[in-house]
């Protein structure tokens, strides 16, 4: 909309800008056009809109094809948009995108987040949408440019502190460009800048705890003119060695460390421990027919590299509202790295029954201890990686805390968003789930 178009509109519904609510309208079409043209869009993607307004950019998402989701949380503004548009690909939801649940969003194909952000709530905003695991593809923002300078920021400069690095852990953090304040009415009091964010490769940085990490972050950073060894020679007891190891000066400030160099920083604290059962002795399986008896043992990698029968156990454990917990495979593994998995499984090793192999496994990844109840059983095939599977359910309610040597990242979602995601998005599952998933529903539906 032209500058008088978007006036005479706010009068004829009534809407004076709200400051609280960040109500600044983009005016300059030659600009809404750029902004749109760099989230890439095509018809197989679904925008998320936070904040869409009058539909200055929600028009031309949906010229490009893309399904869209907008967020308004002013009620006037969303009717509008329902009447302006009345579009088969368009949901307007009249909605405080801070309530929004953002995992609902991976039961869609390719998603991409945009928004010409209200100022005062984009920092909660962007941690909500982007905090790990994200369903988000690209995420593409308009807000204040000292945010966008903080997020983009690089080590010692001024901007770099802990939202850069929060961000940076799972995002590579593109600054487009800098927006006028004239191209908003009313005119905000800042300029603004264009970001776009794309998840990083989880390959491209080394494992580490992410809590840990940030709380180090944070405290480095409480008092950005003080040497970092001030503040945190209580955590790291040989300072001068763990600064010779990573590289930097051992009177260096919060802000001269780079991403990896805090990542390495966390990792001296708390190095990865490995469980004794992977550094030990090869793990022995019982080998079995087709009928499942046991016809002798082996070594794991006999067992994987001759496709010979064996045993697994899968558990899916469930929350007081229904949903299911998932975990995301630790990259360590050896098969199927970094795909979604059942809340905990793992192989029945040599001299363990089904039942004790599920209470075990439920221990060492999810560190929890409820009573499971078998649900079936899914004969060894093919799709199984010729696992004879069984499957059970327990309840937890509450934040189990996954073991990080064996999983990636974990999270509830409803059952819903899980048949959703598994449509839309086979690859990110592994193949045992998805067979134990599927045999589940069948016989709930039985
Ligand atoms: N996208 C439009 C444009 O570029 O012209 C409007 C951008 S304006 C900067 C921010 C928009 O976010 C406003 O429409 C405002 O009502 C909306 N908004 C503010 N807080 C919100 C929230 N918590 N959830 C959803 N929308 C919000």
């Amino acid at each position: 909309m032209k500058l008088s178009e978007i006036s005479a509109t706010l009068r004829e519904i009534g809407v004076s800008p709200v400051k609280t609510l960040g109500q600044n309208f983009l005016h300059d079409q030659n600009l809404a056009r750029w902004i749109v043209e760099q989230a890439e869009l095509t018809p197989r993607d679904y925008v998320v809109e936070i904040g869409p307004g009058l539909g200055a950019l929600t028009e031309l998402a949906l010229a490009k094809g893309a399904r869209v989701l907008a967020l308004e949380k002013d009620t006037r503004l969303a009717n509008f948009l329902c009447d302006r548009f009345r579009h088969p690909r368009l949901e307007v939801r009249n909605a405080d995108a801070l309530d929004f649940d953002v995992r609902t969003l991976f039961s869609q194909g390719r998603v991409k987040l945009m928004g010409n952000l209200p100022y005062n709530i984009s920092s909660p905003l962007l941690l909500k949408f982007l905090d790990y695991p994200s369903p988000m593809s690209l995420s593409l923002f308009t807000l204040q440019k000292e945010v966008a300078s903080r997020l983009s920021a690089l080590p010692s400069s001024r901007d770099y502190g802990a939202l850069t690095l929060r961000v940076q852990l799972y995002h590579r953090v593109e600054y487009l460009r800098t927006i006028p304040a004239t191209v908003f009415v009313p005119r905000p009091d800042v300029d603004s800048a264009l970001v776009r964010m794309s998840p990083r490769d989880p390959l491209e940085l080394p494992e580490r705890d992410d809590a840990l990490f940030m709380k180090l972050v944070r405290r480095g950073f409480s008092q950005r003119r003080k040497q970092l060894q001030k503040l945190l020679r209580a955590h790291v007891p040989d300072w001068e060695r763990a600064a010779a190891k990573l590289g930097f000066d051992p009177k260096a400030r919060a802000e001269e460390l780079s991403l990896n160099q805090w990542i390495g920083l966390a990792n001296e604290i708390a190095p990865l421990t490995v469980p004794e059962r992977r550094t030990g002795q090869e793990e022995r399986f019982p080998v079995v027919d087709e009928m499942d008896r046991i016809l002798r043992y082996a070594y794991r990698s006999k067992v994987h590299g001759d496709n010979l029968r064996h045993r697994a156990v899968h558990t899916l454990i469930f929350n007081d509202i229904g949903e299911i917990y998932l975990q995301k495979r630790s990259r360590r593994k050896d098969r199927h790295p970094l795909l979604w998995d059942s809340s905990a499984a793992g192989h029945v090793c040599a001299g363990e029954g089904y039942d004790e192999a599920a209470q075990r496994e439920l221990q060492e990844e999810l560190g929890i201890n409820v009573p499971l109840e078998k649900v079936l059983t899914v004969s060894a095939s093919i799709r199984t990686g010729q696992e004879f599977i069984w499957l059970y359910r327990g309840h937890f309610q509450g934040n189990p805390r996954p073991n990080r040597s064996e999983i990636e990242a974990g999270a509830f979602f409803t059952p819903a968003v899980v048949n959703g995601w598994i449509a839309a998005r086979p690859g990110d599952f592994a193949p045992g789930f998805m067979e134990c998933w599927e045999a589940y529903r069948q016989k709930k539906h039985a």
